[in-house]
């Protein structure tokens, strides 16, 4: 086969119904002698627009929603016409197929985003003469191989969530917040309210999309269309290594290559300002990894937790100095627990599963074997130093070394639901250095080590903390 036979990739032309019903209105009207006595060489494509936006409003057998689709469809063209859409070219189905499944967790957060980030608008509502201002979003999206793609109109300030045309078959329809409420709780949907649901999904969630995994975003039309101009937003959509880790993950978990659903993950938009960078920004969220408990995958290495440090009272500070003396001295001549070799993976682990009655009351107890855990995890080694010296524990051939929570236990409030009292804020430090980092004016040093040796467990087991905090505690 020689290369021009070679097969091209065709893309849906989003609109195209719609522009050929606006090219056969001006061509109309062109040909009107009515017209043309009126405007002459005043006519201009803005009388188009405005005629067929009002044209549903003459059709009094209409519902109210099926006018407002009717007008946000010519909106959506003018918007193109202006060059404002974003036009999406999506470089494989898979990918549709994923955004289309994946849940709306956070729907009103991600609509705020949409309101942040559209184009401010004033329009025209149907019921009376007023104006509403509205953010509004139109959205292009092309699917290889298939013919009409998707085209959304979203419009924030109304109650409406979106209108969208899709499939072949242009359908249109309406997603209100009323109805997108009704279709997610009810059992019973036609196969038409899951299609819809579906386009509206893939809609809300590419949006999220782009803002999530810009790396995967390439401005621009795909070469094979570059005689094609779309709009001054044109953007071609790859599939993010996130997605492709995932699917991998999957694909060895069962054995077997199947497509993987993507009901488990979920986009979100960063609101609290906890989040010292990137307030606004939307993070993908994987909601399996760890039983009962959302991990979030950030997706930026400048999205940083920022919790409030909650000062302890004297009571907890009191508790937990006993604690450390009591589990002290039992780890002096403790030899059964002392385990040869740990290995350890870090993970987040909930306190009100393991300690609920002892959070009212202010005690966060320890659990002994995670701590022998962490010190044979340290190979009974001075972790500030494995060059310090140590000495042999009495009947046992293990060195001896004194655990030490990183972030001080009297703290655990701050870190809530997880707890503090994980190997991955344990370290192992011979009495010297235990010491110092308690009582020594040279602490910061040994802290500001053992840190940086610990901050990724730390991040992996939910326990979000900077230097510039950690220091504060001690
Ligand atoms: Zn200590
Ligand atoms: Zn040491």
């Amino acid at each position: 086969m020689s290369n021009k036979m070679a097969k091209k990739i065709w893309y849906s032309k989003c609109l195209e119904n719609d522009w050929e019903i606006f090219n056969k209105q001006k061509k109309m009207f062109l040909n009107s002698p009515d017209v043309q006595k009126r405007y002459g060489n005043n006519f201009k494509d803005d009388l188009v627009f405005n005629y067929l936006a009002n044209l549903p409003q003459m059709r009094p057998y209409l519902s109210y929603e099926e006018k407002v689709i009717e007008t946000n469809r010519i909106a959506l063209l003018k918007l193109d016409y202006d060059k404002k859409v974003k036009h999406v070219f999506f470089k494989d189905k898979e990918l549709r197929d994923y955004l289309q499944d994946m849940p709306l967790a956070d729907l009103q957060g991600i609509k705020q985003y949409i309101k942040d980030n559209g184009d401010f608008k004033s329009l025209p509502t149907l019921s009376n003469e007023n104006k509403i201002q509205s953010d509004i979003f139109g959205l292009c999206l092309h699917i290889p191989y298939e013919k009409s793609g998707y085209s959304c109109y979203f419009q924030v300030a109304d109650k409406l969530a979106l209108t969208c045309e899709y499939k072949d078959e242009p359908l249109c329809f309406a997603m209100t917040d009323e109805r997108y409420e009704l279709l997610n709780n009810s059992n019973s949907k036609t196969k038409e309210d899951e299609n819809d649901l579906k386009a509206f999904r893939l809609a809300i969630n590419t949006i999220a999309y782009m803002n999530c995994f810009p790396s995967c975003v390439i401005d621009g039309v795909l070469k094979e269309l570059k005689e094609v101009a779309y709009s001054d937003f044109n953007f071609c959509l790859e599939k993010s290594d996130k997605i492709i880790e995932i699917e991998k993950f999957k694909n060895s978990e069962s054995g077997k290559s199947v497509t993987p659903h993507f009901r488990n993950y979920y986009f979100k938009l960063l609101k609290s300002d906890k989040f010292t960078h990137k307030k606004g920004q939307i993070i993908f969220v994987n909601a399996t990894m760890v039983k009962g408990n959302s991990k979030t995958v950030l997706t930026d290495e400048s999205i940083e937790l920022k919790k409030e440090i909650i000062n302890p009272d004297t009571e907890v500070i009191q508790n937990c100095k006993n604690e450390d003396e009591k589990i002290i001295s039992e780890l002096k001549t403790e030899t059964k627990r002392l385990v040869e070799k740990y290995e350890y993976v870090a993970h987040p682990v909930k306190i009100e599963e393991m300690d609920k009655n002892n959070i009212t009351r202010k005690i966060f107890s320890r659990n002994r074997q995670v701590t022998f855990n962490a010190l044979a995890r340290a190979k009974y080694h001075c972790e500030y130093n494995p060059n310090h010296e140590i000495f042999i524990r009495k009947h046992s051939d293990k060195g001896y070394t004194e655990a030490h929570h990183l972030i001080l236990m009297e703290y655990q409030e701050t870190f809530l639901p997880y707890s503090l009292d994980v190997e991955a804020n344990i370290v192992s430090l011979c009495s010297n250095c235990h010491n110092q980092i308690h009582y020594g004016k040279e602490a910061e040093i040994i802290i500001k080590k053992l840190y940086n040796q610990r901050k990724k467990e730390l991040e992996s087991s939910e326990l979000h903390i900077d230097l510039e905090d950690l220091l504060k505690m001690y």
